[in-house]
């Protein structure tokens, strides 16, 4: 039965993904209406949102004034998805996905098969995108070989070969070599490592276009990875709970995906700011298996200005990263950790590097250098760097050398981080 409805399920969704994307303006509005009618309907048949969802709330009073609910926290998913499970339906008959769980603890997404579909059909949909055509091979740098699908789907029509996170990168390195993929997505942290083992072979690979996800991307990162794979570097947001939320287009703007999803940026209030910056949070319209509304992703942003592309859907920029990288200057005031990240000729003595602030004066740059070690002039620049964000507050510089940065289990590399407690950010 599965394979019979396979074509069907996932056809159905990757047209229609590709039909209702490029919707203008005022066709979105009424698609995301008629879509959030039918999420307020599920999210009344869930025991967290059934007192939340007003009766007679529909998708355009929603989208008039989305503080009419309240925000959902990561945490309400994470210790209790079941109820977000609509129509009283038996968990143990559903599949489910599972975020990757960089706060110690993963998430569980309830799904049933056509959800499975879709979030399918998404991927390959948003491959496309970037570039990608039926039979090119893509390689994914990842911690979890998620993406399983039918031999029709990874060996025939978007095949792909999964390289561990966890291998040492010399040896996902000869990997692509040996299979010469025509993508290649993964962390910017691991691309970058790659990058690095690409310009000492003399750049022998090349691809169509490498897609980042999940950690931020500066432009110098960018421009590195770009510069030695001979392609356009592009950025994929998404999640495991949402699926995808925005990606960049030829123009490198990254557009909200505002057929699948409603995107806001609001403050501390909840209230959804216009100028600034803020937290991105995310209501999905996909799924009425397990309905997900006004969600706070952990992530910090701001609203672009319209892109020239043609594209009528919203531009995020400015990403800050996530929520919790930051450096707290002795005064406590917050630096964003994005101040502390490399620029370009600097980035090209290492393999990869890390900014930890151990206490409140003192931060230690982990490093792997390209070449063994590092010379006296980039480390002299490096600490004059790392002072020049702290706006003029004392700060020493600790070097670091090691074999490899240390990773979560996600195998996500926080560039910058702090032990330092927030105790007042400004
Ligand atoms: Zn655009």
């Amino acid at each position: 039965m599965r394979i019979l409805k396979y074509p069907f399920s996932f056809l159905h969704h990757y047209r229609t993904w590709m039909a209702e994307e490029s919707l203008d303006a005022d066709r979105m509005r009424r698609l995301q209406e008629r879509k959030l009618d039918m999420m307020l309907k599920a999210a009344r048949e869930t025991r967290h949102y059934r007192r939340l969802v007003p009766g007679n709330l529909d998708g355009e009073g929603f989208l008039s004034d989305t503080t009419c609910l309240p925000i959902t926290e990561k945490k309400y998913l994470r210790d209790a998805p079941e109820t977000f499970v609509s129509g009283g339906r038996d968990v143990r008959t559903l599949g489910f996905a599972q975020t990757s769980g960089s706060t110690g603890l993963p998430t569980r997404i309830y799904l049933d098969a056509d959800v499975a579909w879709y979030r399918q059909a998404v991927r390959y949909a948003t491959d496309v995108s970037f570039g990608r055509s039926p039979f090119d091979l893509l390689a994914r740098v990842h911690a979890h070989d998620y993406d399983r699908g039918s031999l029709m789907e990874t060996k025939v029509l978007f095949p792909k070969v999964f390289l561990p996170i966890s291998n040492p990168p010399e040896e996902n390195f000869r990997m692509l070599i040996k299979r010469k993929p025509a993508m290649l997505r993964g962390y910017p942290s691991t691309l970058s490592i790659l990058a690095r083992l690409n310009d000492a072979a003399g750049r022998p690979l090349r691809f169509k276009s490498v897609v980042s996800v999940a950690e931020l991307l500066s432009d110098d990162t960018r421009k590195a990875i770009g510069d030695s794979f001979s392609c356009p570097v592009y950025t994929d947001y998404g999640s495991m709970e949402m699926s995808s939320i925005a990606r960049e287009c030829g123009e490198h703007s990254l557009h909200v995906d505002s057929h699948a999803c409603m995107v806001e940026i609001v403050g501390r209030d909840g209230k959804p700011v216009r100028g600034g910056e803020g937290d991105v949070v995310v209501t999905q319209m996909f799924s009425s298996v397990m309905p997900i509304l006004r969600f706070r992703i952990g992530d910090r942003a701001r609203w672009g200005r319209e892109c020239a592309c043609g594209r009528q859907t919203p531009v995020l920029e400015g990403f800050m990263g996530r929520k919790d990288d930051y450096i707290v200057l002795p005064s406590g005031r917050v630096r964003s950790g994005k101040n502390f990240y490399l620029e370009l000729s600097l980035l090209s003595h290492f393999f990869e590097y890390q900014i930890v602030q151990e206490e409140p004066g003192r931060i230690v740059f982990r490093h792997v250098p390209v070449g063994g070690r590092l010379p006296d002039a980039v480390r002299a620049k490096i600490k004059e760097h790392i002072i020049s964000q702290c706006l003029g507050e004392r700060m020493d510089v600790e070097f670091e050398q090691v074999a490899r940065v240390p990773r979560g289990r996600t195998g996500k590399l926080r560039v910058v981080s702090s032990k330092v407690p927030l105790h007042d950010a400004v």
